[in-house]
Parts: structure tokens; sequence; C-alpha cells
């Protein structure tokens, strides 16, 4: 069987591992970070992508750790509720939680955490930092949003700043997890480009995050805990009382400024033997809810040609073929959820749910 590198052990690499590991084909996962060092947020999960995890971990596991919601409920920034919708089967988990289930069925001796790849000065190969060729027959490159490897090899490519960031903070509190029940309530400024969305983890935990504008509010990326702490206190001081109370007792020591980015368009999925899966691939920007998803469903289809072609072109090919085009319509439903969420609620279209269906 064909020798199977993995470059990156996130959401997407991990799965790519599951799904090898279901079909006996042997990898190796190489990922930078350290092993325990999970930064990250939560991740909203449509049904689908449930389903695409049920094939590859025990489901009751993943169930323990995640939530499933019952109801989006939208509200204006003082708690005027604006429109309400049941929701089917959407479960909401930590990405520490996710990464955690994902890796138990990958041996420890299948990832070298604390190694980076790169591509070589020739553009030929992937190397390791001290120069070593990583030697494989395929590589999947895994390594996220801004990867350098699909950045070298498509010289072309424009990498663009998304018009939104997020702060993200996942807190403990008893008392907040009794007012939410299982419900996703989202609060929106009467003036658009503003948002607070509250969602229950088990255990009393809160995942919590905001949404900016980035044209209308102004932090630099570097600030310190209290800079940001202060920032996040003085925006949302006259919103509804449980978004005030949440942002003045949270702690900011785990707390993510994440600035978003997007593909101007995006770059062939694979080149000679170097395939990319997950946002290495298609970056999709939050507001769509579907890069988990979309991680899952690269990692099952490129394991299905894998497995089916003889020829590695011929599987990389038809991979790409069918994964392109709904990553495109998810890239599109994501600029128009963008467009509506700098829009003023009052001016929201009625499909209110903050998640790209197709
Ligand atoms: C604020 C925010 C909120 C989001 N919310 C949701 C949501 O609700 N639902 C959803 O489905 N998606 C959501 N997403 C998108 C989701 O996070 C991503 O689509 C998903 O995590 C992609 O996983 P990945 O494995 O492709 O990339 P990553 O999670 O970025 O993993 C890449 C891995 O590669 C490693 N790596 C990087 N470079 C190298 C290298 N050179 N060598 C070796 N290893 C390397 C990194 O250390 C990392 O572990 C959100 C994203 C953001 C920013």
């Amino acid at each position: 069987m064909k020798k199977i590198a993995v470059v990156g052990a996130g959401i997407s690499g991990l799965s790519m591992a599951n799904y090898l590991e279901k079909h006996n084909i042997d990898y190796h996962i190489y990922e930078r970070r350290k092993k325990d060092d999970l930064a990250g947020h939560g991740f909203l999960i449509p049904q689908e992508g449930i389903e695409y995890l049920s094939h590859i971990i025990d489901s009751s596991l993943l169930f323990q750790h995640g939530t499933f919601l019952k109801k989006y409920i939208q509200y204006s920034h003082k708690g005027k509720i604006l429109a309400e919708k049941e929701l089917n089967n959407v479960f909401v988990i930590s990405r520490q939680s996710l990464i955690y289930i994902l890796s138990q069925n990958i041996l420890p001796e299948k990832i070298t955490y604390e190694t980076a790849v790169s591509l070589s000065d020739s553009k030929k190969t992937l190397v390791f930092s001290d120069g070593t060729p990583l030697e494989s027959d395929i590589a999947i490159i895994s390594e996220g949003s801004k990867s350098r490897i699909r950045k070298a090899l498509f010289k072309d490519e424009r990498i663009r700043a998304v018009r939104e960031f997020e702060v993200v903070n996942i807190i403990q509190s008893k008392k907040i997890a009794a007012c939410i029940e299982n419900n996703f309530m989202k609060f929106h400024h009467e003036d658009g480009g503003l948002t607070f969305g509250i969602l229950k983890l088990p255990a009393d935990t809160i995942l919590w995050y905001s949404q900016f504008d980035s044209e209308k509010y102004k932090i630099g990326d570097k600030c310190s805990v209290e800079t940001l702490k202060k920032y996040m206190q003085a925006v949302f001081k006259d919103w509804h009382p449980l978004v005030a109370s949440i942002i003045k007792e949270s702690c900011y020591r785990n707390v993510h400024l994440w600035r978003v980015y997007e593909l101007e368009e995006l770059n062939p999925f694979y080149e000679n033997n170097i395939v990319f899966i997950g946002d290495a691939a298609h970056p999709l920007i939050p507001f769509t809810s579907q890069g988990v998803t979309s991680a899952l469903k690269d990692s099952f289809i490129l394991t299905k040609y894998l497995t089916e072609e003889r020829n590695i072109t011929e599987a990389l090919k038809k991979y790409e073929a069918e994964r392109k085009p709904e990553i495109e319509f998810h890239i599109n439903n994501g600029r128009a959820l963008l467009n509506q969420f700098l829009l003023p609620p009052d001016q929201h279209s009625k499909n209110i749910l903050p998640i790209s269906y197709k």
C-alpha cells in the first residue's frame, strides 16, 4: 500500500487519519504544535457533520462532550426577541473536546508532534525544518487556512482579511448555564455589524463569542488581556444584562481573538502528489458553520477515491471534482451571511440561521 503523510493534526488531519485507519491504510501525521497545546474555540456542527463523525468515532463519546441545541433565538442587543427557530440536530462542542475524541483511534506512534513541514525551495518536495525530505507517495496537507505549503505552491493566490473578527471564550458558570438551557442565543446590535452568541456545553460550561465589523470596531492584534477585557466591557456595557454580566465576569486568560481570512479564488485542491483538505484547501468563514463538516467530507471522499482508484492522480482529480462545487456554494453563502451581519437586524432576510445549508 502507498505511503501517506498527513501534515497537520487539526480537525481535518485527524478526521483523515480516522478514515485511513478505518480502511487499514497506513499513514503518519506530522503536527507543528505540542501535543497538549490545544488553543481554540467551539464548533456548531449541523446534522450532516454529526453523521460523518459517526462513521469514524464512538457517537456516545461525542454526545457526552457536546450538546444538541433546541432552539435558535435571535435578540436585539437589549434583549427583545426578533425571531426564533427550532433546530434540527445542530450540535455544539469545544474544539479541544473534538480533537480529543478524534485522537482516540490514532496510535501514539502514528503522530509526531512539534514537527513542521514545508515546501522545499525547489518547490518539488516537502521537507522538515532541518531540510530532510519527507518521503511519501501522497502528502495530505491539512495545515489550516493560512497554509504555507499552499501559498508556496500556488504563488498567485491572494488571501484577504474578511470584514469581520471574533472574540471567543469558554467559561464555567452554573448560574449562566441555568439561564440558557440548550438554546442558542444570539444578540444583535440594532445598527448591525456586532453580535454576541451564547451556547451551553456540558458541565456548566459556556461558550460565548462576539462578532465585530472590523471596519467599525478596531482593536490591535497584539493587545494585552487587560486591554481586550476593558474593550469588551466598554463595547457591551449597555447590552442585555445577561451579555453584560458574561463579559464582566469572564476570565480573559484563555480568550481568543480571531481574524478571519478567505481566498479571493480557490486554488486547485492538488498538485502532483500533494493534496489539500479542510481549511488548507478552502478557508470557510465562520458564518457558514461548515468548516468541520467540510473537513469531514473532504476526508471521507478523498479516502473513498484513494481506495477505489489505482492511479493517484485520478483519485485526486475525482476528489477535487466532487468537493469543489459544494465548497463554492458555501463560500457564496458565507459572503451572503457576512453581508447580512453588517446590516441592522430589521433588514435581515427571513433565513435567520447562522449556518450555510445546501
Ligand atoms: C472564530 C471561528 C469560529 C468558527 N466556528 C465554526 C463553527 O461553528 N463550525 C464549524 O464547522 N467551523 C467553524 N470554524 C471553522 C473551523 O474552525 C475550521 O474549518 C476547522 O477547524 C478546520 O480545521 P483544519 O484541521 O482544516 O485546520 P486547523 O484547525 O487550523 O488545523 C491545522 C493544524 O495544522 C497544524 N500545522 C500548521 N502548519 C503546520 C506545518 N507546517 N506542519 C505541521 N503542522 C502544521 C496546526 O498546528 C494545526 O494543528 C470557525 C473558525 C473560526 C476562526
